[in-house]
């Protein structure tokens, strides 16, 4: 039977998206490797890695098994009073790839519950101490940290996709988006200017929350290691803590396994999420450090239905020991190498505004917002699968890509983005 696009148009909800003029939507029967079947018998080369998570691809062999087998024992049970192998099989993995420091682990349902669970842990951990003036979070123009109601309150306030409901959100302190690019000098001038809001703030500053070297949602910028550092060094000097949110970025998608490690720096809690569970079940992590977690007094009132679910557990432990075999540092950096390489013609064209690479993440910033509804249309007639945002083109594709389905994302990215895709209507956002 066909999939029922008139109901799905009526009466369901897409991402970011309005049901009184919703986008088109293309129905998939199946996903394997890198590509996503469509119902009409066509199929499309994956350049989204669903959003930063299918690094391993879909319908992936270990993957599949490790959600069979617990499937068999039980798919679900609840993680208050009880433990199960799959989470602790999870943090024991994960405790030993994080960067140094982080010990302890809070397992979120979602990459924005993992970072209100950040910010609680934050807040909590000053009030214990009794320093109930540190209230507020230093966050950074052009952030993007999730769409719940505290997570919205340290997105871009101006910029952003929440400003509807700016008015609702806990007002926090933004410092001006980092400027250094990754691939170009470090303007010192920058961490002078960020000294000066510690020097002025830090005595109401919980924590500072960054997403390390590359914004995400917020623009897709890449941002100098340096910027990190500098943080990192504010932090730890003004008696701030750190929260990097490397829901994006963790597992190796920017070429190092964390984007921290592009500055060699460590959090005190950090996010993660998306590729934890490869693409197959929501599941995300709050890890903190042992002077975090032993400074909140008392219970951290968390604790989420579906906290530590034992299949994203499961799949999670697959997803990681795929990693940990560190084949992805290989594909990432000859994806890094293609996309450079295949993507710079575009950088030529009078519509484009700049091209930039890090990683397996490959971005054309077009000089206006373009009509993602017509993109999308050019992308699926050239058989790739590609979702931009604002005035972004930009590829992520899974880190098992060959080197022919990516020639075959970068020549469609090149080629619609000579067509006149541009349009005056209001961005629609993306993840
Ligand atoms: N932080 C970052 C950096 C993200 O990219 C995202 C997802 N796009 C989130 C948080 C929120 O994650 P989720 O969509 O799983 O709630």
């Amino acid at each position: 039977m066909a999939i029922d696009l008139a109901f799905d148009r009526e009466h369901i909800w897409h991402p970011y998206t309005s049901l009184k003029n919703p986008l088109p939507v293309y129905p998939v029967v199946r996903a394997e490797g890198c590509r996503l079947f469509l119902e009409d018998g066509r199929s499309l080369i994956d350049g989204t890695s669903s959003w930063w998570s299918a690094v391993h691809g879909y319908n992936h062999p270990e993957l599949n098994a490790a959600v069979n087998t617990q499937l068999a024992n039980m798919s679900h049970v609840m993680f208050g009073g009880i433990v199960h192998q799959p989470a602790v099989d999870l943090a024991k993995l994960l405790l030993s790839m994080v960067p140094t420091g982080l010990n302890k682990v809070f397992f979120a349902d979602s990459g924005s519950i993992a970072v209100e669970v950040a910010l609680k842990m934050a807040l909590q951990y000053w009030l214990s101490k009794g320093v109930s003036a540190k209230s507020r979070i230093l966050s950074l123009s052009k952030a993007y940290h999730g769409d719940t109601f505290a997570a919205m309150a340290v997105c871009d306030p101006d910029d952003g996709m929440h400003t509807l409901f700016r008015s609702q959100l806990t007002p926090h302190l933004f410092a001006p988006a980092p400027q250094s690019r990754f691939d170009g000098a470090w303007q010192e001038e920058e961490g002078q200017k960020l000294r000066q809001l510690f020097e002025r703030h830090h005595q109401t500053l919980a924590a500072m929350i960054i997403e390390p070297v590359l914004q995400g949602a917020g623009g897709m910028r890449m941002y100098h290691p340096e910027y990190l550092k500098v943080c990192r060094a504010l932090c730890n000097e003004f008696n701030v803590l750190l929260i990097c949110d490397e829901i994006a970025t963790g597992f190796g998608r920017t070429g190092k396994l964390f984007a921290c490690d592009h500055a060699a720096i460590s959090p005190d809690i950090l996010c993660l999420g998306k590729a934890l569970s490869g693409g197959y079940i929501t599941l995300a992590a709050t890890l903190c450090t042992d002077k975090v977690a032993d400074g909140i007094a008392g219970a951290l009132m968390h604790g989420p239905t579906y906290m530590a679910n034992p299949l994203a557990c499961s799949v999670g432990v697959a997803s990681l020991k795929l990693i940990a075999q560190n084949r992805w540092q290989q594909q990432v950096q000859c994806i890094e190498q293609q996309l450079n390489t295949e993507l710079a013609p575009a950088r030529l064209l009078a519509q484009v505004a700049d091209v930039r690479v890090l990683g397996a993440v490959g971005v054309v910033e077009m000089t206006g917002n373009v009509d993602v509804a017509l993109c999308q249309r050019l992308f699926v007639e050239l058989g790739v699968w590609v979702r931009p945002f604002g005035k972004l083109l930009y590829l992520m594709p899974p880190f098992l890509i060959s080197s022919s389905e990516l020639t075959a994302l970068t020549q469609a990215i090149v080629k619609v983005c000579q067509q006149p895709i541009l349009t005056t209507q209001a961005p629609l956002p993306g993840a």
